[in-house]
Order: structure tokens, then sequence, then C-alpha cells
């Protein structure tokens, strides 16, 4: 073949293959869900790119996308009218081990990610209670773990790598770019499409999980604070009834030798369970992560869930608001008012803290939290009715819901929540002055007035 004949087919069938996968790789004939299936996408089509260069050209053709990550949330904030871009085939790992930092391709999931770096001796600072969750999708909505002293998942982030609204390579980092990164770490996908994160790795540790049962509410009154430095991240769970936490989940670090690994007979009038518990008493335990104070893997403790175990489906909904800790007892029998109408609907409610970090968007933002979650039955009509009430109590504690949950929150009480939404907005502007990336949810929550 001539030379040039040659060089114009190979282009051809090169832009015509990278265009067949940059075409909607799907128009679903069958509707796509989020993973609880509480929510079905409208995005028409959906764009599977294999490489960086293949998500600048998506971000570049279109005039509107939305990343999807593992499709956790709860609610409509990875959704979008006409195109969303899931970057799940970029799961490259690369451990740094002199920099103590792991970079992740978009794709990757926590699942993914804490046997590998575990096996080379590293370990995330905490996980959240499902290890199936992307890192990108993650930290756009601040998801976080549990611990007086651990901040948000995103604290741990050093350096994004993102696409702009051009589709433009843009890089910010912790240390280069200061101000910036405040901004940028809980991205709410509003900045563009994020192909890489590098987080904060330390060396790996093992810990230890301890569950007690019935501890009075009333003990929080006086030793919350107590009650949740017992352990490096300590959950309480309650179904709001007879005034009792049911189950208290301590996990401790057996590296940090001021804390014994064994617990007492008694935990503020808890008693120990005797056997592996699920936060629902009754459910079945198995797909709980391992109890009974036997040490094991950070990866495999920290999640309430193991990481082999995936399910296929939620069957239910969360909610999740996160107040002052100072305020926390106060805000807890606030909701607890509510009790008969939350109980019938309601899986379970669990508490959990959060350190204050610095990152604009963030729950925790200047705050160190207490956060109150419930994971409802799928009983959307009554959940959304009961919802203004709990907000309505937990208003005077200044409640910021979380972005990845259902809450009903008018915008413009949300957006008084965060004082630096403003500098998010022109942040946002910086990299999408084309508002190529903001979708419905976004223009309702932060640009109505
Ligand atoms: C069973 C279950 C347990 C959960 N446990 C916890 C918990 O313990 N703690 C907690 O805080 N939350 C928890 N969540 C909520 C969950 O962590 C958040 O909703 C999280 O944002 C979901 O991430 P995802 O990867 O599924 O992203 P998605 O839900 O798909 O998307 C979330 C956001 O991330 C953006 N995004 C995703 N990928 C990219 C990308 N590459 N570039 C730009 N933006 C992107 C999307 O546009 C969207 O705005 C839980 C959810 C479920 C279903």
């Amino acid at each position: 073949m001539h030379k040039r004949a040659f060089l114009q087919s190979s282009a051809a069938a090169i832009a015509s293959s990278i265009l067949s996968r940059m075409l909607p790789a799907q128009t679903q004939a069958a509707p796509r869900t989020n993973w609880a299936g509480n929510l079905t996408y409208s995005a028409p089509n959906l764009f599977e790119p294999r490489s960086v260069e293949e998500v600048q050209t998506a971000v570049r053709d279109h005039p509107h996308l939305r990343a999807l990550g593992s499709r956790h949330s709860f609610n409509a904030i990875a959704d979008s009218p006409e195109n969303q871009i899931s970057l799940h085939a970029l799961n490259a790992i690369d451990l740094d081990p002199a920099a103590k930092t792991v970079t992740v391709g978009a794709g990757v999931r926590y699942g993914d990610l804490a046997p590998v770096i575990d096996a080379r001796g590293f370990a995330l600072h905490n996980l959240a209670s499902l290890p199936h969750i992307s890192v990108a999708g993650a930290i756009a909505t601040a998801t976080h773990g549990s611990g007086l002293h651990n901040g948000n998942l995103a604290t741990a982030v050093s350096a994004l790598e993102f696409v702009n609204t051009r589709g433009d390579l843009v890089r910010l980092s912790r240390s280069g770019d200061p101000e910036k990164f405040q901004g940028a770490a809980v991205h709410l996908g509003a900045l563009g499409i994020l192909t890489r994160t590098t987080l904060d790795v330390q060396p790996t540790y093992q810990v230890a999980q301890t569950v007690y049962l019935d501890l009075p509410m009333a003990a929080l009154e006086h030793h919350l604070e107590e009650i949740f430095a017992a352990g490096y991240s300590v959950s309480l769970f309650t179904d709001w009834q007879n005034g009792r936490i049911t189950q208290v989940w301590i996990k401790r670090r057996t590296d940090h030798a001021d804390v014994p690994t064994t617990l007492g007979p008694d935990f503020f009038g808890a008693r120990p369970a005797t056997e592996k518990m699920h936060p629902i008493l009754g459910h079945p335990a198995e797909a709980c992560t391992e109890q009974l104070g036997v040490p094991g893997p950070w990866y495999e403790r920290l999640p309430h869930f193991k990481m082999n175990f995936t399910p296929s489906s939620g069957q239910e909904l969360q909610t999740e608001y996160f107040v002052p800790f100072e305020h926390g007892y106060q805000a807890i029998r606030a909701v607890e008012t509510l009790r008969d109408q939350i109980t019938p609907h309601l899986f379970i409610t669990e508490l959990r803290t959060i350190a204050a970090d610095d990152l604009w968007m963030s729950m925790a933002y200047r705050r160190r939290s207490l956060a109150i979650h419930f994971t409802w039955k799928p009983e959307w009509p009554q959940v959304r009715a009961i919802l203004p009430q709990i907000e309505a109590r937990l208003a005077p504690f200044s409640a910021r819901p979380h972005w990845g949950k259902l809450f009903t929150l008018p915008p413009t009480q949300l957006q008084a929540l965060y004082p630096r939404l403003a500098d998010f907005k022109s942040l946002a502007a910086t990299y999408d002055p084309e508002a190529k990336f903001r979708n419905p949810f976004l223009a309702v929550n932060l640009y109505t007035a």
C-alpha cells in the first residue's frame, strides 16, 4: 500500500476504534440504576474510556458530562440529563514507598487498593463502612469512617489530576497549590473528570474489633468523648428505642501501645457481645468483619463489611447529618424525640465521629463532627416525610447533610452551612467556565438562591 494511503487508512482505523469506544457505549435498553436501586439515572449515554486521552476526547466532544463512580450515592449527584462517563477501566495503582503515597486511577475502589498496599507494608488512615466504593467518588462527597482523630477520606488526598472543561489535564497538589487544593479535594464532581488521585499512606497496622451491647443512651451525656475515644474508630448503633445504644463497635489499633487491645466486662453500662454481631440485631453476621477482639489487617477491620462480600443491591436508603461534636449529645436527644416516627422505617442508625478539616465542601469543614446516620428501609414516601422533621430538629446545630445521601434541606439553608461556598464556585468556574460538569443536583443545591 502507498505510504500515504496506509497512514490515512491507519489513522482512520485508529480514529474509528477510538470513536467506537467514545460513542455511547450503552444506550441502555434496560434502565441503569444506582447501587441501592432507588435512582434510575436519566443519562441516556454512558462513556467508558480506556485511557486518559479518551477521557479528554469525550470531554472535548460533549457540552455536558458527569462522572459516575461506583454508583453508591443515594441521590442524583452523579446523574446527568445527557452523558455520564465511567472511568472504571482506569485502575492503575502506583505505590511510592519512599514518598509514602499511592497514586490510583479514577476507577480504583478501596477494596481493590487496600490488599495491594497492605501486601507491600502500607495502609490508609481509614475506610468507610463498605470497601466497594471508588476513591474518586468517595472523596467527591467527603465520605468518612469514624475516629475522633480521623479526618474524612478526602483528607488523605495529597494530589489530584483531572480533565478540565477544555479537555486539558490539570494537576493540583496539597503542597504546590495549598489554597486551591482545599477547595478541590472534596470536589462534588464539579471541577472536571478526575483521572488520578494520590493518597497518603502509612506503615500497615492491625486492628482488633470488640462489640458491646446495650449502652444506656444516658451514658452519652457525660461520657460522649470517652466513649468515642475508646478506640481508633468507634461506631454506635441504635434503633432509637428504649433509651439505648444497641451496639458499640470499638476498633483498636494494636500498635498504639498506650491502648490495651482488650476491654473490660463493663463499658459505661454496656456488656461485651459473646458472638459475632451484625449492626442490625437479628441479621446474619457472616458478611461482617471479624470481631471478638481478634486482631487482623486494618482493611479487614475498619469497614463493617468484608471486602469479598459484594452486596448485589442495596434495598435500603441512607441519610446522614453532621453536627459539631460538642453538641452531639443534644443533637442525638433532639432526634430521639422523633423515635416513634423514625423506627418503623429504619433498619439502623449509626453514630460516628470525624476530625475537623480545612476542605471547603467537607461536612467536617472546621468542625470536629458527630455524624448521625440513618439506614432506612426502601420506603421513600415515608422517609421523605420524616426527613424535614429530622432536619428541623437538627437545625439549631447547623447540621450539614452528607452530599451523597438523601436529604430535603432547602438549597438556601444548605448553602448557608458552607462558608467557603463562594470560593468553591469560583474554583469550579476556573476549571469549568462552561458549566459542562454542572448537573441538576449541583444547579439546584449550590446555584439556586
Ligand atoms: C452501602 C453503602 C455504604 C456507604 N458507607 C458510607 C460510609 O461509611 N461513609 C460515608 O461517608 N459514605 C458512605 N456511603 C456513601 C458513599 O460513600 C458516597 O455516596 C460516595 O460518594 C459514593 O462514591 P461512588 O464511587 O459510588 O461515586 P458515585 O456515587 O457514582 O458518585 C459520587 C460523586 O462522585 C463524582 N465522581 C465519581 N467519579 C468521579 C471522577 N472520576 N471524576 C469526577 N467526579 C467523580 C460523581 O460525579 C458524583 O458527584 C455509603 C454508600 C453505600 C451505598
